[in-house]
């Protein structure tokens, strides 16, 4: 067998300890004599796994009692719509800061349920920068003021949480979380698809704060009602069971790391050797303004574009998968989640610097 160094931006490398264990208890999980994935929801055992998983949640993020954490599906996406149906409560208008795609998207979608107001757009930087947030107009009447805390594509990270006074925060949080630790209590609502940092796709966390919830417009699905979710403990319809016990063993294996303190100096670690390597070359080239560069989707350039294709190949050939840049901004991205070993980014460095000695 032999493992690759998988840079994938999502679904993307789970830590190989968890797919070992998940692999020894797939035909009989704890001596039930049953895969997880072939348990009923409601039977004992496979509760225990979703209360275990959210308790070792609860612990790594150190989310207040007054907070629900659900288990969800219909991915962020999906979110970008269940949140204003649950989160408007009377009110009509929202503000969203404008980053790159994901923020575009969610932007897009919420007009269709409110007046949206972009409070400030990364647009007059092309994206690389997430704009100072003294340049934020922000309408004190909005429901939310919803941010991407990380840009998958573009490769802008928020390293500072906004101030939104008495205006709840939204984040989706999609590529980062559990990459370092939050002050979950500074956010009113964090949403995040699992396929990253979490576990298999299928899986949608979501953790709100309690008292925003209970007022969702009249449309909105019974299954994508927080409150209902909420109350039936995410089990008003069948949750994705699998993804939660995979997410589970994930959270336990972040917490055998040291906890999300170790895995930040862990993840800052990593990014150091990509980006020191990328800025000390005139071979390679970062468009990301340093102080927003995400530490978990590391966007870069070859210089000679015409390069691409063979730099492509030849990490290829070298077991690295997957760096290929989103088609819409072109070049590399290597996605550098938790489960991303160190050897991992020191191959793909040394991998460049030989690329860059034969071609430069
Ligand atoms: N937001 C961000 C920041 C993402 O990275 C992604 C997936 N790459 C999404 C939203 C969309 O997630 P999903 O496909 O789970 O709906």
């Amino acid at each position: 067998m032999t493992r690759v160094f998988n840079f994938s931006a999502g679904p993307a490398a789970l830590p190989e300890p968890v797919l070992r264990l998940a692999a020894e208890e797939m035909l009989d999980w704890h001596g039930s004599g049953m895969s997880v994935m072939e348990m009923s929801h409601r039977g004992k055992e496979f509760i225990a796994i979703h209360a275990e998983a959210e308790a070792l949640l609860r612990e790594l993020l150190a989310i207040p009692a007054n907070y629900k954490v659900l288990f969800l599906q219909g991915g962020a996406i999906g979110q970008n719509a269940i949140v204003p149906m649950n989160l408007l409560r009377g009110k009509t208008r929202a503000d969203y800061v404008d980053t790159g795609d994901w923020s575009k998207k969610s932007i897009k979608e919420a007009g269709h349920y409110c007046t949206v107001n972009v409070a400030a757009s990364g647009k007059g930087s092309n994206f690389t920068a997430i704009p100072k947030q003294d340049a934020w107009r922000l309408d004190p009447d909005a429901a939310y003021v919803h941010i991407c805390s990380n840009e998958t594509i573009g490769g802008v990270e928020y390293h500072w949480t906004p101030d939104t006074g008495s205006v709840p925060l939204v984040a989706d949080m999609s590529s980062n979380i559990l990459s370092r630790p939050i002050d979950v209590s500074r956010y009113g609502l964090i949403y995040a698809g699992a396929q990253k940092n979490i576990g298999p796709a299928g899986l949608t966390i979501v953790i709100v704060r309690d008292d925003l919830i209970g007022q969702a417009l009249p449309i909105t699905p019974t299954a994508f009602d927080y409150a209902q979710q909420a109350a039936n403990d995410s089990m008003l319809n069948t949750p994705p069971t699998y993804a939660i016990y995979i997410a589970g063993l994930v959270f336990r294996w972040i917490k055998d790391q040291g906890g999300l303190a170790a895995i930040e100096a862990h993840n800052r670690r990593k990014a150091a050797i990509l980006y020191d390597f990328v800025d000390s070359s005139d071979f390679y080239t970062s468009p990301i303004a340093r102080e927003d560069r995400s530490l978990m989707n590391v966007p870069f350039k070859l210089r000679d574009e015409s390069l691409d294709a063979a730099f492509l190949k030849g990490a290829e050939a070298r077991a690295m998968k997957q760096l290929k840049g989103h088609r819409s901004v072109g070049g590399m991205r290597a996605s550098i989640y938790n489960a991303m070993p160190i050897e991992g980014v020191e191959a793909l460095v040394a991998y460049m610097k030989e690329f860059e000695a034969s071609n430069g």
